[in-house]
Parts: structure tokens; C-alpha cells; sequence
């Protein structure tokens, strides 16, 4: 097993990084003219935490990981990048993924300059690890991993995580964004098994709060550690963190509101399946579903004309034909079907 220092970018390794006025002082004081703020507006004048300890022990109860093991981004999409920059030297490196997944990881990997080679899933959606490992080289840094995956919607099998944990000598990500909707036990309990994995959560899907753009990696405390040297100083706002402390403070309701859009999912996915002009609708552990019709683009167009927006994924490998229906309300699903029921292919 290679050491993490090996796999880390050498200018990144003997970064100097910035230290700012929160981090330097720690202790307890009445009066704060270190910073430069304005001694007005409170509480708004001052710079916030810039490790978010204590909106970090609130998200590590309620997601059973240790503070030391938790990064705060601005969305999940602030960790991705950030994990290119720590480990992946621009014009050398190279990460591996699978198609169809997520997107960022391809953009993140374009912008970073750094080859993302993928390996496409099975047609039912399902991974061959095999397939996935055949791309590594000498210069593979990262695996992206989805799972539940956007946009199929399947969790993958967790024996090919897991196999891939064991035999990639690398960093493995396992974006779990969905992980709430599924049944499956997430990775982010399996921290301590495997020192190379990378979880990552949002805010922005079973915790209903996308407008505040808050990100989770979970991770060893030295992967953490290297997140955190490279990341903007102050990179969650307060107005976030608040929104955030607020949120994690009363699970039950996202409990409830999870509950209310599995049971809405499979009642839309069961209309759905009856359409005539229907040819497959794919099982999913998300808060949405894929599903094939005979002309996927006429109808995209028909839905829209009808005021209701869903993804057309049929330009994807292995999606031919597809749109991605995210669950809504019930009123709103209930839209959905009529029109559906009411188009003529
Ligand atoms: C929606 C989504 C995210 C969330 O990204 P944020 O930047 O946290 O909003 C991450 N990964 C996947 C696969 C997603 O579908």
C-alpha cells in the first residue's frame, strides 16, 4: 500500500498554507481588532470559523464520523475539485471513473487538466470492477465511484466497492449524495476499514437544502487534514452554517419528507410503467428514476410544452432513450402522470 504522501501532489505536500486571523488566535476574548472586520453589524461583521468545529460535531453525530474525519465545501462539487488538486499533477495524472455517472467529475477532471478515463457500466446499470480496474495505470490517483449512481439511479453492489478499495493503491471516492434514499448500509461507517476512501454527502438532496450549498467529504483525518490546507480560508459562509445548524438540529423532519418521496417514487414509477409507449423503467434506491420511451425527445418537448421540466439523459452511454424523472410533491407528480397519461405518442 502506497503511503498517502506518495500520492499526494509534491507542491501541495510542502505548501506553506495561509494562515488567517481566526485560525492563529484560538482562545477565548472580549475584544477582536485582529481581523481587520468592522466593529459593526454584528454578528455579520465577523469572519466565521474557518473549520466549522462546531457545525461539524452536530453533522458528526447525526452521521456517526468524528469531527477530525469530516470536510465542509461549498457543495459537494468544492470537494471534487479539491480532491484533483490534492492529489492529481495537471497534465500527468489520471483518474478513473465509469459512464453514465455524475458529471462534475469529468469537468473537474477537464479543468484540472488531468485524463479521466472511464469504463462503461453494464446495460442494467450494475459495475464490473474488473472493467473499471483495467484503466489504471502507474499514474491513476483517484477512482470516482457513485453510488446510488446519478443518473441511473442503482446503488452499486457493495462487494465491488469494495473490491475495488482493496486492490486500487489510490484514493477511492464514493459519492454517496443519494445514500439517504437507499436502504444500504452507507460507506461513510466503513471509515476505519478502509484508510484510501473518500465519502462524500450534500446537503443539497434528502436534506432539502441545495440554496445553501453545503458539501460533506468524509474521509481519514490526514486526507481531511490536506482538504482543509488548500481550501479557501473562510469557505462556508455563517449565513450557511446556520442554515446548516438549524437543519441537522431536527432529522426527524428530513425522516418524514424522505419517507413521503419513496412512497410517492413508487407510485409515480408503477404509472409510468403502464404506459403504453413505456419500454423499461429502471429500479433506483433516489429520490428519482430513469425510464425509456419509444421517442424520448418528443416527448421531453410534449412535457415541457406542458410546463413540466424533467432530464432528458437519452444522449447518454447506455441512456438511449431515457428521461430522468425527479420526484416532487404529490401535487406535482400528480401533474406529471395526467400529462403523461394524456400524451399521444
Ligand atoms: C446532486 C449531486 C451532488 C450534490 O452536489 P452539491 O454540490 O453538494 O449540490 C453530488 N453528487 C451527485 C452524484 C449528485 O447527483
Amino acid at each position: 500500500m502506497k503511503k498517502l504522501e506518495q500520492l499526494v501532489r509534491p507542491n501541495i505536500l510542502s505548501l506553506e498554507p495561509y494562515h488567517s486571523a481566526r485560525q492563529e488566535f484560538k482562545g477565548s476574548a472580549d475584544i477582536f481588532l485582529d481581523a481587520n472586520e468592522s466593529p459593526y453589524n454584528n454578528p455579520l461583521n465577523r469572519y466565521p470559523d474557518p473549520l466549522q468545529l462546531n457545525l461539524k460535531q452536530h453533522i458528526g453525530a447525526v452521521k456517526g464520523v468524528a469531527t477530525q474525519s469530516i470536510f465542509l465545501g461549498n457543495g459537494s462539487d468544492e470537494a471534487i475539485d479539491l480532491i484533483f488538486r490534492v492529489f492529481c499533477v495537471p497534465g500527468c495524472d489520471n483518474v478513473v471513473g465509469f459512464k453514465p455517472s455524475y458529471g462534475m467529475y469529468e469537468v473537474c477532471a477537464d479543468i484540472n487538466a488531468v485524463e479521466y478515463r472511464k469504463a462503461l457500466l453494464n446495460p442494467d446499470f450494475s459495475l464490473n470492477p474488473d472493467n473499471l480496474l483495467k484503466l489504471v495505470n502507474g499514474r491513476t490517483k483517484v477512482i470516482f465511484l457513485c453510488s446510488p449512481n446519478n443518473p441511473t439511479g442503482n446503488s452499486l453492489d457493495p462487494s465491488a466497492v469494495e473490491s475495488i478499495l482493496r486492490q486500487f493503491d489510490g484514493i477511492v471516492v464514493v459519492d454517496e449524495a443519494y445514500a439517504d434514499f437507499s436502504g444500504a448500509k452507507p460507506f461513510r461507517t466503513r471509515l476505519a476499514e478502509f484508510p484510501n476512501l473518500i465519502v462524500l454527502n450534500t446537503f443539497s438532496k434528502a436534506w432539502s437544502h441545495a440554496a445553501i450549498r453545503l458539501g460533506m467529504a468524509f474521509a481519514a483525518p490526514a486526507i481531511i487534514a490536506l482538504l482543509n490546507k488548500i481550501k479557501y480560508p473562510y469557505n462556508i459562509n455563517s449565513l450557511t452554517a446556520q442554515a446548516a445548524l438549524k437543519a441537522v438540529k431536527e432529522p426527524f423532519k428530513f425522516g418524514e419528507w424522505i419517507r413521503l418521496i419513496l412512497n410517492e417514487r413508487n407510485n409515480v414509477m408503477s404509472a409510468v410503467r403502464e404506459l403504453r409507449y413505456c419500454r423499461n423503467v429502471f429500479p433506483t434506491d433516489s429520490n428519482f428514476f430513469l425510464a425509456r420511451f419509444d421517442n424520448a425527445e418528443r416527448l421531453y418537448l410534449y412535457l415541457k410544452a406542458q410546463g413540466i421540466v424533467v432530464r432528458n439523459r437519452s444522449h447518454e452511454p447506455l441512456c438511449e432513450g431515457c428521461l430522468r424523472f425527479t420526484i416532487g410533491t404529490p401535487t406535482e407528480n400528480n401533474r406529471l402522470v395526467s400529462a403523461l397519461r394524456c400524451y399521444q405518442p
